[in-house]
């Protein structure tokens, strides 16, 4: 038995099911969401990140 598997020996089916439903659920926004922007929408978006993290662009 590796480590991993000894961690995860410790969550229940249950979590695991939450966990997943929580993972497929912000997947599918983030692919719904990035499908139905526009470019001037996912330009300005990209824009403020950069902003965000400090990087210059003008
Ligand atoms: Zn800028």
């Amino acid at each position: 038995m590796t480590t991993n598997q000894i961690a995860l020996s410790h969550i229940s089916i249950k979590q695991r099911v939450i966990a997943g439903l929580v993972c497929t659920t912000l997947g599918l926004g983030m692919i719904i969401g990035v499908g139905f922007a526009g470019a001037h929408t996912m330009h300005n978006a990209a824009h403020d990140t950069r902003h965000a993290v400090g990087f210059p662009c003008h």
